[in-house]
């Protein structure tokens, strides 16, 4: 009976694999041989580890240049190749120093850190009185009488009711990106800014910003404080209104230098001139090491086209990995990239970035047309053994952005985002965050996409 039981099993199984469709197979070679035979955790550790942080023009991005070309030569590509490109080159500097003193000789040091394309404070440090604003639209409200003079400090959190927590950040990165340009048209001496992080902890996290047209003499400095700091400073100030606040920064903004684009290609069997994208941005912050944001983005691309020739597939179209250069401070790369694709006429199809973080990838938000989304609709039952099921219109990623036209898809890859911002842009963004197999299936699930693409096409 035993015997029987177990030939049933055996003929339903050999009759269920038989059964499975070409792409259902080739889906399964690639999870096995990401799960099994990835590259990109050991990428990656050496990115973090061995590199560290890669802000653009310093000396660990152009040794994340170096590294990413090197490995990508090993892969027996068509072709790899550096994208020259400007960078700005922003400097940090020495650690930043702030507290805050409720009498003379009575202080309390809170963690901050300088907001990339900050000026410094003077060399002594600045010293002010603080107000407290929930946002920009409070300045106008409060009128220059009230902000003359002072440190203006942006308390906005962000929602912790959004389940997206790209949807929260994007609710506050206003303060962090233009408070200090607005600020200083009301006469402020200086902003600080509430960390962009969900969590309580005493981590301050950096990011751009920019004075817009704001001319140099009128530029202000800006830094972040931990959310822990942000909280103790607001109930400090109900209680004691003439709080002063003491910062100290010296990060420096030097003239541009050279930098590239990472690129590896397949060169397509079929339609060669119909070119796939596959990407990061291989700069990250100084503070961490960035290896959620986006040394993980980077390695999933390269890891594609590894996992794609791994399995012995032939791309019909070419299949190009960007790691793309100074996302985090000026966008140069991806403006570059689209740039020269421009110039030389290149036909893009297709692009997908990652940029959310090497978690448990959840799906894919898609910049295209209806039509193209339904075609993804209609390979939903291909991602479901993977547990890949949200397959929404929505944001691509900033690099790819600037090749966006009517005809091609964008898309971006959607990790679980809850545990995101606790490390984005902060000190401990760095490689024992990243679990490896999160990170394998994010490439996996990548690679699926692109072979998906590739093998079907976009409809025009
Ligand atoms: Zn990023």
């Amino acid at each position: 009976m035993k015997k029987v039981i177990l030939l049933l099993l055996s003929i339903g199984l050999s009759i269920n694999v038989y059964a499975q469709s070409e792409d259902e197979q080739q889906l399964k070679k690639i999870y096995d041989l990401a799960l099994t035979d990835s590259k990109a955790y050991d990428w990656l550790n050496y990115l973090s580890n061995q590199i560290g942080g890669r802000l653009s023009g310093s000396v660990q991005a152009q040794l994340a240049v170096d590294y990413t070309k090197k490995q990508l030569d090993s892969l027996g590509l068509d072709r790899v190749y550096l994208q020259p490109v400007m960078v700005p080159k922003w400097v940090r500097g020495t650690p930043e120093f702030a507290y805050f003193e409720t009498s003379p000789g009575l202080s309390t040091n809170v963690p901050i850190c300088a907001l990339g394309g900050s000026v410094a404070t003077p060399l002594g440090g600045l010293k002010a009185g603080l107000i407290e604003v929930q946002g920009i639209e409070d300045l106008e409200k409060l009128g220059k009488e009230n902000i003359e003079g002072k440190i203006v400090f942006y308390n906005r959190p962000m929602d912790p009711t959004l389940i997206s927590t790209f949807a929260s950040y994007t609710g506050c990165v206003d303060q962090r990106y233009s408070g200090a340009e607005e600020a200083a048209k009301y006469g402020a001496v200086g902003v600080i800014v509430r960390s962009l992080n969900l969590r309580l902890d005493d981590y301050p996290h950096t990011g751009s910003m920019g004075y817009g047209n704001t001319p140099v003499s009128k530029r202000i400095p800006a830094a972040a404080i931990s959310t822990k700091g942000a909280d103790l400073l607001s109930t400090t100030l109900k209680l004691n209104a003439d709080v002063q606040f003491y910062f100290k920064q010296n990060c420096k903004q030097f003239d541009d230098v050279e930098s590239f684009n990472v690129i590896g290609e397949i060169k397509g069997s079929e339609f060669p001139n119909e070119i796939m994208v596959v990407g990061g941005h291989l700069d990250s912050w100084d503070l961490g090491d960035g290896s959620h944001d986006d040394g993980a983005g980077c390695v999933q691309s390269m890891d594609v086209l590894r996992l794609l020739k791994k399995t012995g597939y032939k791309p019909k179209r070419t299949i190009r990995a960007v790691l793309f250069m100074n996302e985090e401070n000026g966008l140069r790369g991806g403006n570059k990239y689209a740039e020269v694709a421009s110039n030389k006429k290149e036909n893009h199809v297709f692009a997908l970035e990652s940029d959310a973080g090497g978690f448990t990838p959840r799906g894919f938000s898609f910049d295209c047309s209806d039509e193209n989304l339904k075609q993804v609709h209609s390979w939903k039952g291909l991602f479901e053994p993977y547990y890949i099921h949200l397959f929404e219109k929505g944001y691509s990623g900033a690099d790819i952005r600037p090749l966006k036209n009517s005809d091609m898809v964008l898309a971006g890859l959607r990790p679980d985002s809850q545990r995101y911002f606790v490390h984005h842009h902060a000190e401990n963004d760095t490689f024992e965050h990243v679990n490896k197999r999160e990170l394998e299936l994010g490439a996996a699930s990548m690679a699926s996409l692109v072979y998906l693409f590739d093998k079907y096409g976009i409809v025009k």
